[in-house]
């Protein structure tokens, strides 16, 4: 089976899961997004698995730039210390920088402490430019989720809306060219804080970006073929939405 890569400016999804029964019976890959900007290569939200699919599709962890981790729920988490592990070649070598919220390294950290000598860890805030090894990573509005959330815009290139539940920001910040977000349901779920294909109307109708990209389904969601609900949102919108599948690579 040929197994997607990515070369300079590209994106991977290295799983496309979101909500706990999609992840945790591994219905569809929970690795999260890794990308290559101008060489520089990042993980996004390495979750169960991620170490296992970067390497299976042929990424070296021990060259990433840094980690971005956009909250501490364990389907974004779950892997980072394996990553981090990796990056620093076994904590032998001194690399790579960790953005994180404070609550996922203070509060109930996720990223065990003897293994935190060897990087620099940045606690993310909302509206903050950080530039590591030339990319510039500007985080967004604080999500309302249940815990501290950032998403971000990557050196111009894609918007990453990590969970959240709607609000009118959104469209707002995350004007990028590309832009995907982790749309967990097929239609609103009253007291889950996630966003729905709904509210994928309600951002178009503001900012259309190039290429719209929806991932991280839960099971009701999948059920409902989200590649189909794509289509439909295309058909009605006139934008370009695509359902993320896993070792889906795109252009940035
Ligand atoms: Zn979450």
């Amino acid at each position: 089976m040929r197994v997607n890569t990515i070369g300079s400016n590209q994106l991977i999804f290295l799983g496309t899961a979101g909500g706990r029964f999609t992840v945790f019976n591994q219905l569809r890959k929970s690795g999260g997004i890794w990308f290559n900007i101008n060489g520089k290569i990042f993980a996004v939200d390495p979750g169960p698995g991620a170490l296992i699919e970067s390497i299976k599709h042929k990424l070296s962890p021990s060259k990433l730039s840094g980690i971005f981790l956009s909250h501490r729920h364990l389907d974004h988490c779950a892997d980072i210390n394996a990553v981090i592990e990796s990056m620093t070649e076994g904590g032998h070598k001194k690399r790579g920088v960790v953005l994180a919220p404070y609550d996922a390294t203070e509060i109930d950290p996720v990223i065990l402490k003897y293994n935190r000598k060897n990087f620099t860890l940045i606690n993310t805030e909302e509206f903050s430019t950080y530039e590591i090894d030339g990319i510039k990573i500007k985080t967004k509005v604080k999500h309302r989720h249940t815990v501290e959330v950032y998403g971000a815009i990557f050196e111009n290139r894609f918007a990453f809306i990590p969970d959240t539940s709607y609000f009118d920001e959104l469209p707002q910040v995350y004007q990028s060219d590309v832009v995907i977000a982790n749309v967990v349901f097929c239609h609103e779920r009253r007291g889950f804080k996630h966003l729905s294909s709904d509210d994928v109307y309600k951002f178009l109708e503001v900012f259309k970006p190039r290429k719209f990209i929806i991932t991280h389904f839960g099971l009701s969601f999948l059920k409902q073929k989200p590649w189909e609900v794509a289509k439909e949102i295309s058909k009605k919108t006139g934008c370009d939405v695509t359902a993320a599948y896993d070792g889906m690579v795109i252009d940035i």
